[in-house]
């Protein structure tokens, strides 16, 4: 059964354990100490030597007693900043950080259910599969966790990753497919005020090839951003270096490559007029998926959401998730909303109602699985 009051406490515990990408650490020991008391089978990955991170990705598994199909749920365990010292506050039903932090809802509200729904099947007797869950890390660095997950240790034909953000009882159903783009723009340095002629000003090169692009809301599946823009060392010198940043997300693939090559053409054309020479760096950050209300993983969501007296609401999201390299990888995954509001901010906050429901809505889908032969 689910306990409320221990689900809250948890939450506040996991919140409390600073995670910040790359030091999660102290939360994937807390985990693998609740994870074994609960006789779960527990092991942790590579993944954290190869993305610079001080622990790997948490996987465990909680042993079913028949042969129904296995279950996978999937939570990172990092937070963005600031998100050391967090010091949440539970108030009216609503849990926020003291202020000065985000709360770390996203995505320990998630984790926080995990450990909730495995507590509460080590107690009450259903018939039931293997549940097996992993908490990765790294997510908000660009799902570098999962992205270094082996995918292959996992007996689950459906993985459910607790990410999303707003009212639970949503589902994503689509997420974009996403590139990197990198410029790095060498020219030539002079006195600014002795030769500037025999200089090639970077930074004038990469504001050429900025302003020639289309950025922002391209249409409606398609966005464009340059986001980091570097450069320059004194105002007597003609930049050496300039170097720039951006990203192209599209749930059309072919938007995607257009958009993608339109930004590329912007920065070789710009280094041609200018004279500067130009590396570009492309790099698929993740593909997307899109779901019909109608497949499996969502109708099977779906329906334990609405026997636990949810309504299920379908969303069409704008980033990434680790749902995206699940599907990517050959099992199929949608991300639930969690019920953190406002996340990345120091206004993040989450409902204790929404904890609760978020944890009767795995046991119902484990629930569900367990009579399934
Ligand atoms: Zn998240």
């Amino acid at each position: 059964m689910l306990d409320s009051e221990r689900l809250v406490k948890t939450f506040v515990e996991l919140v409390k354990i600073d995670s910040v990408t790359f030091d999660e650490k102290k939360v994937a020991d807390y985990l693998i100490d609740k994870l074994k008391k609960l006789g779960a089978d527990v092991r942790v990955d590579s993944a954290g030597e190869k993305v610079g991170s001080n622990t790997g990705n948490v996987i465990a598994c909680l042993p079913g007693d028949t042969s129904a199909p296995a279950i996978l749920f999937d939570s990172h365990i990092d937070t963005v900043e600031p998100g050391v010292g967090i010091k949440p506050k539970v108030e009216g039903g609503i849990i926020r950080s003291g202020g000065k932090t985000i709360l770390g809802a996203d995505d320990k509200a998630g984790v926080a259910a995990i450990l909730e729904l495995l507590r509460s099947l080590s107690e009450q007797a259903f018939p039931r599969g293997d549940v097996e869950v992993v908490f990765t890390i790294a997510e908000e660095k660009g799902l570098l966790g999962s992205k270094n997950l082996d995918l292959a240790q996992f007996k689950a034909g459906l993985a459910y990753v607790l990410d999303g953000e707003g009212p639970v009882g949503r589902i994503t159903l689509k997420a974009p497919s996403q590139d990197s783009i990198k410029a790095l723009f060498k020219g030539k340095a002079a006195h600014a005020g002795v030769c500037p002629e025999r200089g090639v000003n970077a930074i004038q090169a990469a504001a050429r090839a900025i302003s020639e692009m289309k950025l922002g809301r391209i249409d409606e599946e398609t966005t464009a951003n340059i986001g980091i823009i570097r450069g320059g060392l004194a105002p007597n010198i003609v930049p050496e270096e300039s170097f720039i940043e951006g990203e192209a997300r599209s749930h059309s693939p072919k938007k995607l490559r257009v958009q993608t090559e339109h930004m590329c053409q912007c920065l070789s054309r710009a280094g041609e007029s200018t004279g500067a020479r130009v590396d570009i760096e492309v790099e698929r950050s993740f593909d997307g998926f899109s779901l019909d209300e109608g497949a499996e993983i969502v109708e099977f969501a779906t329906t334990a959401m609405r026997k636990v007296g949810l309504r299920p609401k379908f969303v069409v999201s704008g980033g990434g998730s680790e749902a995206n390299i699940f599907n990517k990888g050959g099992i199929p995954a949608v991300n639930l909303s969690v019920g953190a509001r406002d996340v990345h901010s120091t206004r993040e906050w989450i409902t204790v109602a929404d904890l609760e429901a978020l944890v009767k809505v795995l046991i119902e889908m484990v629930r569900m699985m367990g009579s399934r032969s």
